[in-house]
């Protein structure tokens, strides 16, 4: 942290909070650095509990005026959203790489994935009808219509600095609410450049759409101020529960996606290419750092066959190439910081001098940013070893092995986890009693990210959530609207 002393040629962030960027009312920043290079980005301000109540009355002003606008007018304007967003697409998503460190290819898609939020909101004035019934009495009818919530704030995590603020501000604003976003302070820039190009379409009245740079004191702010209603938050299953908690406490409605241990199950049967490019891609890209992660491989089978499955896995993992995610040569991109980096090896020296045997051993050179690291195997880990239960959050597999579908499934369901789970097999019916029996939102078969699209509701079960509605689809309607029912009887 540099608490007053701004270096000249770095940008301070401002706040846009009312319809203008406003410079924080504090002196504290903390350092915005490329991960792959080290190079400082910007310094992002830790805005205070002033900043938060100019951005929420702000908000509720907007908030006001908008929920009068049509909403065809409404989702007029997250359809301009998106167009800017399309025209915008390989520069967010350059900046994505530069300020969270994955590969370009990975920040596109990542961007694909937030326009694409956009597209599946731009349907609300559909997905608002209510319900109604008539003649329940004589002369009396029922009338189910939704209101917007108000005032929405969402608090995003670092590993998708461009997707996960829109997985919640285009829906929030179609279903006519306004919006405040903290995005991670760790890589905040993919969020400026989206809110900043959300302000020039000129589609959306001043203070509709407010952004305050920080950390806890932001949020606290935040899950405390009493004109904000709805909370959607994303991030580690811990701050989930305390958000959840302290929101619930001041009367809000809160969503909060948590963090994830996700297992992939695979059978002696699974398709070779299929499964290892489908665990590849799902362990190591984004150097591990994806809710939908896989960072344990259930082995299924006789001795032989899950020492064929190991072998393929260890083989493929070992030809990925490390490195900056600017370079197109790079599978496995930096970590997001030193200290993640640090904490990582540490688990793995830890899971090393407590047995485990480390089949790809990633720790080597921490790269001019210091926060490489590469694919790492461990195998002969103790179940209830902490990197076997834990959210490791890096690019660490874990081997798990199991004697046939059942005992996988078990395992699987052991974890206090629930965001995702995989499975590997050319069997339709093993596939199908893993869709049945699995304890987890969101299930891939022979799909090693299994991301929902938008016009689905994307989430965990058990501890990977806090809440009851998940991000995106139907879902999301619910959470930015309030049911009001009206009887009616008239005068014949
Ligand atoms: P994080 O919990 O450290 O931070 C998330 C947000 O909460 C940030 O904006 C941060 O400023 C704020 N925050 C952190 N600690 C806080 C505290 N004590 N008090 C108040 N605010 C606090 O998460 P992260 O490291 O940025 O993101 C990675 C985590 O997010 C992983 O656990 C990952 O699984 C999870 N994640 C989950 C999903 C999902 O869909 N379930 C999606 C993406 C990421």
């Amino acid at each position: 942290m540099t608490p007053t002393a701004v270096p000249t040629d770095v940008r301070t962030l401002a706040n846009h909070i009312g319809g203008t960027w406003t410079p924080s009312t504090t002196t504290q920043t903390l350092e915005d650095r490329d991960p792959a290079t080290g190079d400082l980005l910007a310094l992002v301000p830790l805005s205070t509990s002033a900043d938060v109540d100019a951005a929420v009355t702000a908000a509720r002003a907007a908030a006001t005026e908008w929920r009068r606008v049509s909403p065809i007018v409404r989702a007029r304007a997250v359809a301009r959203l998106r167009d800017i967003l399309d025209e915008h697409r390989d520069e967010i998503a350059e900046l994505v790489t530069r300020d969270m460190g994955k590969t370009l290819p990975d920040a596109t898609a990542e961007v694909a994935r937030g326009i694409e939020s956009c597209e599946a909101a731009v349907a609300m004035p559909h997905l608002l009808k209510g319900e109604n019934l008539e003649g329940v009495a004589t002369g009396l009818d029922v009338e189910m219509v939704r209101q917007p919530v108000g005032v929405v704030a969402a608090i995003t995590p670092f590993n998708f600095p461009a997707m996960i603020p829109l997985w919640f501000m285009p829906w929030a604003l179609a279903a006519g609410n306004a919006f405040i976003l903290k995005p991670s302070e760790q890589d905040p820039l993919p969020g400026e450049r989206i809110v900043e190009l959300a302000i020039s379409t000129g589609a959306f009245p001043e203070g509709l759409i407010n952004l305050v740079h920080g950390a806890h004191d932001v949020v606290n702010g935040l899950l405390e101020h009493p004109g904000v209603d709805a909370i959607s938050f994303v991030g580690s299953a811990k701050t989930a529960r305390y958000v959840s908690t302290r929101a619930a406490e001041h009367g809000k409605r809160v969503q909060a996606l948590g963090g994830a241990k996700n297992s992939m199950v695979v059978m002696p049967d699974a398709d070779p290419d299929l499964m290892t490019g489908g665990v590849m891609g799902s362990s190591f890209g984004a150097a591990g750092q994806r809710c939908l992660a896989g960072s344990i491989a259930v082995l299924v089978g006789t001795q032989a066959e899950q020492d064929r499955s190991r072998e393929l896995i260890v083989q493929a993992a070992s030809k990925l190439k490390t490195g900056a995610g600017i370079d197109p040569q790079t599978d496995v991109c930096p970590v997001v910081s030193p200290a993640q980096r640090e904490r990582l090896v540490r688990d793995i020296d830890q899971a090393e001098a407590d047995g485990a045997q480390v089949v790809l051993d990633g720790r080597g050179d921490a790269g001019p940013g210091g926060c490489t690291l590469g694919p790492t195997i461990l195998d002969g880990v103790a179940e209830d070893h902490k990197v076997a239960v834990d959210e490791l959050f890096g690019p660490v597999l874990t081997f798990v092995r199991a004697a046939d579908l059942d005992e996988a499934i078990a395992k699987v369901n052991s974890s206090r986890y629930g965001n995702a789970s995989v499975i590997f097999t050319e069997s339709g019916g093993a596939a199908r009693a893993y869709r049945y029996g699995v304890e987890a939102g969101m299930v891939g078969v022979n799909v090693g990210v299994a991301a929902p699209i938008a016009w689905f509701p994307f989430s965990g079960w058990k501890d990977s959530i806090d809440g009851d509605l998940h991000a995106n689809g139907n879902d999301a309607v619910e959470f930015y609207t309030r049911k009001k029912v009206v009887t009616s009887r008239w005068a014949a």
